[in-house]
């Protein structure tokens, strides 16, 4: 077995691969050249610099995994290795210690003025008096997004003698709890920590997410700390709070245009700043190139690896069979995902009729987890690793056979048990996907476009009520439907809409009368 590493790697992970195949080292081969002798290797190790495109994964006759010694797979066409049923792995454990520990060196430097203390000696001066600190003990720290290095964070600022505070709206209590950590809203979260620190994806949810409003919520000595992604906080607002003194200071290892070029921010005295080095580590180098290299000899030994970014292409027979369930499976998760509330404990997943005599439907549980998950977490989840990464995340994914069809061929029942709100589906495919029970109401909603969904008391004057708001604010009405369990009673509407419902609207049909809940789910 023969493996080409096109670029530059720890020469640790080239050792661990040496027993199972011959490693080719051509850290300069040129992308012509790839092309050209890509079909006598099994396996390929990139870092950034080669692109393996569609050409070179189809001129790959016997490429079996393409590897990305790093996190990010810009650089491999992921779609087209998928197609050939070439595995494609990254390495995205292998930064998460060296970027908390980047944290925790901004952290204290922050608490111990150390790099203005710095700056200060080497330019010939001695003022003790002006560097007065604070110490980390006793103090609590509030971690926006406990994934895989807000938990490092964490474990680290638990052994400073921290307290933990946490939101991450899609993490368990259990998951918390086994950190040492508390799940409190964000309000309580920007009120009551000393030190903040971001460790959440960029996603349109959290882009300026953190603004003057939240500055303002912070005690005034308060430290915010972002090695994330540049663009979760407002930096203009952030510079206003520092030199305002609505905080204390703030750290970046990251910016919303790098190099901040011109930024006020890099005049204050209260920012530690980092050119964007929080994963640069020789350690993280070199366990990528291990963790890459481990992955590439189980799957070349017939063993099974686990950071899949994609999937082998299912067998022809199967795929046609369970086609027209993709897009139904997708359309539920996009759905639970955007009604759910607080952290996801249990997904249940039922296939009923025709449906349930399929020998594996696990790969439809999948899509409807990938559907959900995708959207919280950083890196990608595939129809490959998403029952782990609900494994990891503590939420139990259940699979069942057998329910009530109400007339259909075959039915998916999915129940979503979270800490605040539990969401039963039912959809089917009829030519098109559709949703047929909501909550235990009957429905007969298209899965398409933007649908507002609320829940009020069935007494008359409450659906005019929510047409005249939307009517109000220019949002057409393009379908309507409503169901109920008795007279009186509780009642759902789902509203076919035109556009989405800006949150200012959404929150102004909260706040009617005799309306019990409203949400927006754009699918
Ligand atoms: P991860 O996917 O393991 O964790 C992200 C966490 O954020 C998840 O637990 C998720 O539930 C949570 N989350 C998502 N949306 C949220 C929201 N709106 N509010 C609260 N929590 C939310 O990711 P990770 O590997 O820990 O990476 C975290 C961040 O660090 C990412 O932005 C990543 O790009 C960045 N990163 C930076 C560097 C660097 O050089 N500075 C290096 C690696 C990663």
């Amino acid at each position: 077995m023969k493996v080409l590493v096109a670029d530059q790697i720890n020469e640790k992970g080239i050792d661990e691969l040496k027993d199972i195949a011959e490693v080719i080292v051509q850290t300069d081969i040129t992308p012509e050249e790839l092309v050209e002798s890509i079909a006598d290797y099994d396996g390929i190790i990139v870092r950034s610099r080669t692109k393996v495109v569609r050409e070179v994964i189809e001129a790959g006759r016997k490429l079996k995994i393409i590897a990305r010694a790093g996190v990010g797979v810009d650089n491999v066409d992921v779609a087209a290795a998928t197609e050939k049923g070439i595995m494609v792995v990254n390495a995205p454990e292998s930064t998460s210690i060296t970027v908390a520990e980047h944290t925790m060196g901004i952290i204290l430097s922050l608490a111990r003025k150390i790099a203005i203390a710095d700056k200060s000696v080497k330019e010939g001066k001695w003022e003790k008096s002006k560097f007065m600190g604070s110490e980390l003990s006793g103090k609590t720290l509030g971690i926006i997004g406990m994934g895989r290095i807000g938990s490092q964070v964490a474990t680290r600022c638990k052994a400073f003698n921290m307290e933990i505070l946490v939101n991450d709206p899609y993490i368990t209590e259990d998951v918390a709890a086994r950190l040492g950590a508390k799940i409190v809203e964000r309000d309580t979260l920007f009120k009551d920590s000393d030190v903040i620190s971001i460790h959440v994806p960029l996603t349109p949810e959290t882009r300026h997410s953190i603004s003057a409003e939240q500055f303002k919520q912070m005690k005034n000595t308060a430290f915010i700390i972002n090695c994330a992604r540049g663009g979760i906080i407002n930096e203009d607002d952030l510079y206003d709070s520092l030199v305002n003194g609505d905080i204390g200071g703030a750290g970046l290892d990251v910016f919303e245009n790098e190099p901040p070029v011109d930024s006020p921010l890099l005049g204050l005295d209260n920012l530690v700043a980092t050119p964007h080095i929080g994963a640069s580590t020789q350690e993280a180098q070199r366990d990528a190139a291990i963790i890459v290299a481990k992955e590439i000899k189980k799957v070349l030994t017939g063993g099974s690896p686990k950071n899949v970014l994609n999937m082998p292409v299912m067998d022809p027979e199967t795929m046609l069979l369970l086609k027209p369930y993709f897009e139904l499976m997708a359309k539920l998760g996009k759905f639970l995902i955007q009604t759910a509330k607080g952290n996801i404990n249990e997904i249940h997943v039922t296939y009923c009729g025709d449906l349930s005599e399929f020998p594996k439907l696990d790969m439809l549980t999948r899509m409807i987890l990938q559907e959900i998950l995708n959207p919280i977490l950083t890196e990608p989840v595939n129809l490959v690793n998403a029952m782990a990464v609900a494994e990891n995340r503590g939420i139990t994914v259940i699979e069942g056979k057998r329910c009530e069809v109400h007339g259909y061929e075959s039915l998916v029942r999915v129940e979503m048990k979270s800490d605040s709100n539990d969401i039963v589906i039912e959809g089917v495919t009829n030519k098109e996907p559709k949703i047929v029970l909501i909550n235990g109401y009957k429905v007969d909603v298209e899965t398409e476009g933007h649908l507002l969904i609320s829940t009020y008391q069935d007494i008359p004057g409450v659906i005019g009520a929510i047409g005249t708001k939307l009517g109000e604010h220019e949002i057409n009405i393009a379908k309507m439907q409503v169901g109920r369990k008795a007279p009186g009673g509780e009642a759902v509407m789902v509203l076919k809409i035109d556009q989405t419902v800006p949150e200012n609207v959404l929150d102004d049909l909260k706040e009617l009368e005799q309306v019990y809940d409203a949400v927006i789910v754009n699918l």
